[in-house]
């Protein structure tokens, strides 16, 4: 239990241990990354380390946290963020109608540590919620060292970015915020001046293969398989539905040889029925979308001579036979196709019609 749980980006972590170390952490950090590249573990573990009660030293003479002192246990608590966060989405799904508007979603499992999630169901920080953080970030920390406010998705509506912006011109002391980000382009230049900046640059799929060892579920060359399709993300690679992708690809090649003749169109039209409206339907539709994207861009990198690059490199014969039969117009025009089919979505057509429609609309 420690940071030497964190996988990859020694880098990064090192620089905040030693910020931690010099009692220099800065009041405010943008942390960028990938969707699953750790951004959130690695705050929970910044926050543990400075308010752990034991404040161990790891073998490297760096600051560590124990894991287990009343402390760390309790911020540990908020580590699943996801589970907490539908349990604060369905509290509020309970309140009266009047208090539900004015409520806004926080996660907080100890009293120095409050994560201030995007507020559904827009999926945005809202201004309240930066109030509520003025509100109580300049009282001094009484059960920790140090206070942290972890805003988990750093998309802020326009008032509730100028909210931050004071904040962050006068911060306390004894506070540290962290701003959690795939990319620091979505937040405000002003903003992004007031904070130091950290990247997790993506794990090679070495470095996600050795993660992947002790699952024993999974063959070699689908640890392998996985390793690649998760972009280097070790969250995405360790919560990897593996068998709902493998039929989805099966789908999405399907779709493909039928638009290239080589299948018949009953059974696609079987392959879509499982694709029609609905809750279940449209989490399904997304995943073959971007299966399909990922196949279209392995045929791109097969025409190319650049197998080495394909994600989906144990079909490397089947999609070498594909690649085999289309023109690169034909991949771009497939890739156009399918914006048009997410659009086809946005505006609530049928999707097994739109996927059928796109089927035929790519064929040779
Ligand atoms: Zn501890």
């Amino acid at each position: 239990m420690g940071f030497d749980q964190f996988r990859g980006n020694a880098t990064t972590v090192n620089r905040l241990r030693e910020m931690i170390a010099r009692d220099h952490l800065p009041h405010a950090i943008i942390l960028t990354g990938a969707r699953g590249a750790g951004k959130f573990t690695l705050a929970q573990m910044v926050a543990k380390a400075v308010n752990c009660l034991e404040r161990p030293l790891a073998a490297d003479g760096l600051p560590d946290f124990c894991g287990v002192c009343r402390n760390c246990e309790r911020i540990s608590q908020a580590d699943e963020l996801d589970q907490r966060f539908a349990e604060a989405v369905e509290a509020r799904e309970n309140l009266r109608e009047t208090d539900k508007r004015e409520t806004r979603i926080f996660v907080q499992t100890h009293p120095e540590v409050l994560i201030i999630p995007p507020d559904p169901p827009q999926m945005l920080v809202k201004v309240d919620q930066v109030r509520h953080v003025i509100g109580e970030m300049y009282y001094k920390p009484g059960e920790g060292r140090q206070k942290f406010y972890i805003f988990s998705e750093s998309n802020f509506m326009k008032e509730a970015a100028n909210a931050l912006l004071k904040v962050l011109e006068e911060p306390p002391e004894f506070a540290t915020l962290f701003l959690l980000a795939e990319n620091s382009n979505s937040l405000l230049p002003t903003i992004r001046s007031r904070c130091i900046t950290l990247r997790l640059a993506p794990l090679t799929a070495e470095e996600i293969g050795q993660d992947l060892a002790m699952r024993t579920e999974w063959t070699a060359a689908q640890k392998k398989l996985v390793a690649r399709l998760c972009g280097g993300a070790i969250g995405r690679a360790r919560s990897f539905d593996l068998a709902g992708y493998l039929t989805a690809r099966k789908d999405a090649l399907l779709l493909l040889t039928t638009a290239l003749g080589d299948g018949g169109h009953s059974a696609l039209f079987r392959a879509t029925e499982a694709y029609r409206a609905g809750g279940e339907g449209k989490g399904k539709t997304d995943l073959l979308i971007s299966v399909l994207y990922s196949i279209l861009e392995d045929l791109m990198f097969l025409k190319a001579g650049s197998e080495e690059l394909m994600r989906n490199h144990d079909m490397q014969a089947e999609l070498g036979n594909v690649a085999g039969q289309v023109s690169f117009d034909w991949i771009v025009r497939a890739s156009d196709g399918l914006g048009e089919v997410q659009n086809g979505m946005r505006r609530n057509l049928l999707r097994s019609l739109s996927l059928d429609g796109y089927s035929s609309s790519i064929e040779i």
